[in-house]
């Protein structure tokens, strides 16, 4: 898996990973890693291993996003077990 800058741009898919803390965008009890588990025009549906499921909704919001597909200092584990499916 290769990260390039045309990676960052690319818009939330199904299946991507986004790691830890997210920057608090979906709140601060949110640090594990989570997937994508459905996307809209401006929501996005995630779902972390242990099942726990957060909803956010913003076009700003899911565009900050996308800067959370990387595995980080964040991650609870080390390393992470969260890997995107897309
Ligand atoms: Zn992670």
């Amino acid at each position: 898996m290769t990260h390039n800058s045309n990676d960052d741009e690319r818009p939330l898919g199904v299946g991507d990973a986004l790691h830890g803390f997210c920057g608090g965008l979906f709140g601060r009890d949110h640090y594990d890693c989570c997937r994508v588990e459905a996307i809209g025009q401006d929501w996005v549906v995630t779902r972390a291993d242990n099942g726990t499921v957060d909803f956010l909704s913003g076009r700003t919001q899911l565009a900050n996003l996308r800067d959370y597909r990387k595995q980080s200092d964040y991650c609870p584990s080390n390393p992470c077990t969260v890997r995107s499916e897309a």
